[in-house]
């Protein structure tokens, strides 16, 4: 479909100019779309990787990595391949590739959505011939309401808990979700406090220059502190642990996109259950894909053959691209397992 692409063992690489994208298995150039484990994996000899998520990549894979950074809209060549990164709207410094070689345009989405966010730059639709589109919700039934009405039933469900004394325990995911979660909230209601694992990554996000609310660790409190009226961020691995029981009395809630699946908040024994993605829903699949003007599109991750399908349905060129992860990281999964970390 593309002579710009080609899956591999070790991932997705682009022939002509000779590196891999996201790959999985240590290769001499990596050019990585995001920070998130299933994407951004160790060992690599060298890195390229949008400017704005430096901090988390360094986070991530180790402070003396080799990494080389561009900024959005900013181009190299690598060997007559013109490389350049665009916001991909997922996670700070979370891009889309875009590849030209002789002519010939393909674009690379990695994870992305499209609605705004405060904390990482939003989605810019690029022009190609070939389109690699991630399908995590690519089903006709998510459908996500907008931040606002998200962060309003947040806030309510916040501020109910504290007018009952108990502490609201959010588990969202440590990169992305949590930060979003505190710059969506209305800090004004009570202390913030953060799980050990969302307190390293909100330190990248400060040192990337993002604005956030005040918030403290855990860890700095005493173990006879009252957290009651406060609101706690942590990772979903932390539900259901003794850690939890600091918080007591508490009301626990899930920030993800999975949240729309009927009976998954039951089967994590959740009080409450945010519909809160980083992922592009179907209806902002469709108008991604459509506005990259592409004929070619090429589906990854989640839903795939039936997004494909769809696309095939309307004239489109689709193909599903098959890679080497079933899950997402930084989404808890159905069956309420994490596929990574
Ligand atoms: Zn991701
Ligand atoms: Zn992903």
């Amino acid at each position: 479909m593309t002579r710009l692409l080609q899956t591999t063992d070790a991932g997705l690489y682009c022939p002509p100019g000779n590196f891999y994208i996201d790959p999985w298995r240590p290769v001499e150039r990596a050019v990585i779309t995001h920070a998130h484990a299933d994407h951004a994996r160790p060992g690599s000899a060298a890195y390229l990787a949008a400017t704005p998520g430096e901090h988390l990549m360094r986070t991530r894979l180790g402070a003396d990595i080799d990494l080389q950074c561009l900024d959005y809209g900013e181009s190299i060549t690598e060997n007559g391949v013109t490389v350049s990164l665009h916001p991909a709207g997922h996670v700070l410094g979370s891009a889309q590739i875009r590849l030209e070689y002789q002519g010939e345009i393909a674009v690379v989405a990695g994870d992305y959505k499209v609605t705004p966010d405060p904390t990482c730059a939003t989605f810019e639709p690029v022009k190609c011939h070939t389109f690699v589109t991630e399908s995590t919700f690519g089903l006709p039934i998510y459908r996500w309401e907008t931040s606002e009405e998200i962060f309003a039933g947040v806030d309510r469900w916040w501020r109910a808990n504290r007018d009952a004394k108990k502490t609201s325990v959010i588990f969202a995911y440590a990169l992305g979700k949590a930060q979003r979660v505190m710059a969506g909230v209305d800090a004004s209601i009570g202390p913030i406090y953060l799980h050990g694992a969302t307190e390293v990554v909100t330190r990248a996000y400060r040192a990337s220059g993002v604005a956030l609310p005040e918030t403290k660790p855990v860890s700095a409190e005493s173990r006879k502190h009252e957290f009651a009226g406060s609101l706690v961020i942590a990772p979903p691995s932390a539900a259901g642990t003794p850690w939890m029981r600091k918080f007591e009395p508490y009301s626990d809630a899930m920030a993800s996109g999975w949240m729309r699946v009927r009976g998954t908040r039951r089967r994590r024994a959740l009080d409450r259950g945010f519909v809160l993605s980083d992922h592009a829903d179907w209806p902002g699949l469709l108008w991604a894909i459509e506005a990259t003007g592409a004929d070619n599109v090429l589906v990854t991750h989640g839903s795939t053959h039936e997004l494909a399908r769809y696309l095939r349905e309307r004239g489109k060129n689709a193909d599903v691209l098959a890679t080497h992860f079933q899950g997402e990281a930084d989404e808890p999964t159905v069956n309420g397992a994490e596929a990574v970390e």
